[in-house]
């Protein structure tokens, strides 16, 4: 197909819930992606988090060929090596003291299962989750997300117990949370709010004020994980273990299956039947899982992502003396450049000179490059952003 007809194809037969950008990929490599004409791009905007360790990076590719051949599904109620194995690496990387997982499809399925936990194990209703706070769109996963935008239609059947409180306000925490409080929800980094990094000392309170009044802290990694942030779980910047863990995105090497980690008795909470889903734990996903986390650990990558991090921040602050730049902010390869302005002419200035990043909210530009990302694609990424951004900057007057 050519691109004119691949793009009515698809504006004419798929829901039109996308922002569309203008370009057709047909093949990715490492921190580039290629669209049908065969024009090179860098992929800042990294699947939105899902492609940490590259576009088909070959061990990814290798695993998938080679348990497909064997064994492409198996249900959950049977047992299965590949899925032993990943269960095995997933717990091995997991924070303190999370030692149970329930595997699944996506980021709102593990957000799904750490709810359905904490009504169950703490027999209590009511939730906290953070103002700009993002956890996905399925019904239980967006009560919890805060944007009105995503909220506003479905209001009326949302659960309504889920109150909302400014991130990093501690007081305004202290001041909703009881002995009826199940969980705290909470993304170390806010990744679709923003990029708003935790205020020191915020995660630490969070987990006093749970552990006071026998709530339980759920963190959701599901943007932040694997090294993104330049530790294996952003948690860690601030030495905070969660009760209970989300994350999918990046878990696969671009397949799709999220994971809700816990600890022991509370994942033990539920009973047979109580939380379920077909395709969780499949052998392909498996497969690809436990080559995306050898990667990851073989190749340092979360070492990598702490200094490319640095290199790029460095790099990037030059912005800072642009006036349509407000804040130039990041933890490792999760980076966030704040606008004075409506970034939509910059996003689409980048990606005609060949870099693909990504917004979030109309004023963010986030970028979330592969953290197998070279040190001079990088460069070159940093330097069309600020060309781009010095145009705009022009334009304006
Ligand atoms: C993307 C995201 C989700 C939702 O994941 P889906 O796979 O799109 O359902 C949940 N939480 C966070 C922090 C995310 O970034």
């Amino acid at each position: 197909m050519d691109e004119s007809r691949i793009v009515e194809v698809e504006e004419s037969h798929l829901a039109r819930v996308y922002h569309r950008f203008p370009i057709c990929i047909r093949r990715g490599r490492g921190a580039l992606l290629y669209d049908v004409k065969g024009r090179r791009y860098l992929d800042c905007m990294g699947g939105y988090g899902v492609s940490l360790v590259g576009h088909s990076h070959p061990r990814v590719v290798e695993a998938i060929r080679e348990q497909c051949e064997r064994l492409i599904f198996c249900h959950s109620s049977l047992y299965n090596d590949v899925r032993a194995e990943l269960v095995e690496r997933l717990i091995k990387i997991a924070p303190e003291g999370l030692e149970k997982v329930f595997l699944s499809n996506s980021g709102a399925e593990a957000v799904e299962c750490a709810i359905k936990l904490a009504v169950k194990y703490t027999g209590r209703s009511e939730f906290i989750s953070m103002v700009r706070g993002y956890h996905g769109k399925t019904l239980g996963a967006l009560s919890a997300t805060w944007n009105p935008k995503y909220r506003k239609a479905f209001k009326s059947i949302l659960i309504p117990n889920f109150k909302f409180v400014p991130f990093g306000r501690l007081d305004r925490v202290e001041e909703v949370i009881s002995n009826r409080t199940a969980a705290v929800i909470a993304e170390p980094i806010q990744g679709e709010g923003g990029v708003h990094i935790a205020p020191e000392g915020f995660l630490q309170g969070l987990r006093e004020l749970c552990d006071e009044h026998g709530a339980l802290l759920i963190l959701d990694e599901v943007q932040t994980g694997f090294g993104r942030t330049g530790r294996m779980w952003a948690s860690e910047h601030w030495g905070v273990s969660p009760d209970v863990m989300c994350v999918a995105k990046s878990i696969a090497g671009g397949l799709p299956m999220g994971a809700t980690l816990a600890r022991s008795e509370i994942m033990d909470s539920l009973r047979v039947g109580e939380h379920t889903t077909t395709f969780g734990g499949n052998p392909l996903a498996c497969a690809a899982a436990c080559a995306t986390i050898d990667i990851i650990v073989e190749e340092r990558l979360v070492e990598r992502a702490r200094r490319l991090g640095g290199f790029f921040m460095e790099l990037l602050s030059n912005l800072q003396d642009l006036r349509i730049v407000r804040d130039v902010r990041g933890l490792g390869l999760m980076i966030g450049v704040e606008c004075r302005v409506d970034i939509y002419n910059v996003l689409m200035g980048c990606i005609k000179r060949g870099m693909i990043p990504l917004y979030s909210g109309r004023n963010v530009i986030r970028l979330l490059p592969p953290l197998v990302i070279k040190e001079d694609e990088l460069a070159e990424a940093a330097q069309i952003l600020e060309d781009t951004l010095r145009e705009e900057e022009q334009k304006i007057g």
